[in-house]
């Protein structure tokens, strides 16, 4: 017996996806040299497959921002927010979260993740219930291990399963927070979010979006889909995350309750962690402006989103997500399937991601493309043509 007999599974998944000259989970990356262009295993590739949906990761303001911050004020805080690791600038981005969103709360934690372990762990108590979509995010589930609520899970997307579940509360609905993504990275959908907050609102529960994938995407300012769909009003808490169309590292929590405040002193994912870096606060400030003013960039990536998603579909490839989004996930029959097309990708010069089980819902072999904002015509006419010479996998 040893420690390490439980990973034998998962040493066999590994196992099946070959030794390649370039692995296709955790491929390492040789060199960056734009938002869209890498060089990986020696050979130059168009980068269709991070969350760099704005393309910010090279902006010039962003880097001579942070640059000055680096200068200014040091690589790092060494310290926790409550301790040492509370700057002016931490206190500003959360100002101009709040202010984007009109609203009161705006909390700042280091990750994305970070940010759900703190929220869902704390503001649901013991006496208190989460309900969860059964295809959320690791971050949420987890957030809800670390807490001490009881978790209930209803069905992928279905406001109707949420009812019978938020129905079977009674009264202690009012003690209810229902929580949902803007859009499912796995599969690229989206939610019948006009339809959640129908259920939420009658039950007199509460509603937590996260916005991970869907700010600076969705909505005239970026804000996310609650935008889009005019839903702002009706939501209590957003959770975004600094990592991707913000092209930096962290992520935020921002709610119309002040109360949210108070997190600061119960939440231990915010209290016991350092605080993000300097460079990263000036970064994140500056493609928060970009983002908010982006309406170009949002358009162009609208464009290619489009263009890609009625080219997949035309060769007759069966998509995670009936409405196109910044996520294009295709669905193919097999892992065999799947890791021959992102090899063929990668071969004609495309990064893009694999994703197989347990990470993908229902056992799901996917090939995952993301766009960015920064991709060119000629670059999605590459992206296209690789595509060509592939076959439909069906
Ligand atoms: N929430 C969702 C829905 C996500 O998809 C992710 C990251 N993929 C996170 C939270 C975590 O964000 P971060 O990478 O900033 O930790």
């Amino acid at each position: 017996m040893s420690l390490f007999d439980k990973f034998s599974d998962l040493a066999a998944a590994r196992k099946s996806l070959g030794d390649g000259p370039v692995p296709p989970v955790a491929t390492p990356m040789d060199a960056i040299s734009s938002a869209t262009e890498a060089t990986i295993g020696g050979q130059p590739v168009i980068l269709a497959g991070t969350n760099n949906y704005l393309g910010l990761t090279f902006h010039p303001d962003c880097i001579e921002q942070a640059r000055q911050a680096l200068t200014r004020h040091g690589t790092g805080t060494t310290g926790s927010r409550m301790a040492n690791g509370t700057y002016r600038e931490h206190q500003a981005l959360e100002a101009e979260l709040g202010a984007a969103f009109g609203w009161p709360a705006a909390m700042v934690f280091s990750t994305g993740y970070q940010a759900n372990l703190g929220v869902l762990s704390t503001l649901a108590g013991p006496d208190d219930f989460l309900l969860v979509d059964a295809d959320s995010h690791a971050s949420i589930f987890d957030g809800a291990r670390l807490g001490s609520a009881q978790v209930i899970r209803f069905r992928h997307n279905d406001p109707e399963n949420l009812e019978r579940r938020l129905a079977r509360l009674g009264e202690n609905a009012s003690r209810a927070l229902v929580v949902v993504e803007g859009l499912y990275s796995m599969l690229g959908d989206q939610p019948p979010l006009a339809a959640f907050v129908e259920v939420v609102k009658k039950h007199g529960a509460w509603l937590l979006l996260d916005e991970a994938h869907s700010f600076g995407v969705f909505g005239e300012r970026g804000l996310g889909l609650a935008e889009q769909e005019s839903l702002l009003d009706e939501v209590d808490f957003i959770v975004g995350t600094f990592s991707k169309s913000l092209a930096g590292i962290g992520g935020f929590c921002v709610s119309p309750h002040p109360e949210l405040e108070m997190l600061r002193y119960a939440s231990r994912p915010y209290i016991f962690t350092a605080s993000p870096s300097p460079a990263v606060i000036a970064s994140t400030r500056t493609a928060l402006d970009l983002s908010l003013k982006g309406q170009e960039l949002r358009q162009q990536l609208w464009r290619n989103i489009n263009r890609l998603y009625g080219y997949l579909t035309k060769l007759g490839y069966e998509m995670g997500s009936t409405t196109p989004g910044p996520v294009a996930a295709v669905i193919l029959p097999d892992r065999k399937t799947a890791l021959a097309h992102w090899q063929g990708l990668l071969d004609a010069g495309i990064y893009a991601n694999l994703m197989i089980p347990p990470a993908t819902p229902q056992g799901m072999n996917l090939l995952r493309i993301s766009l960015s904002a920064a991709h060119t015509d000629a670059q999605m006419d590459r992206i296209l043509g690789a595509f060509d010479g592939l076959g439909s996998g069906q």
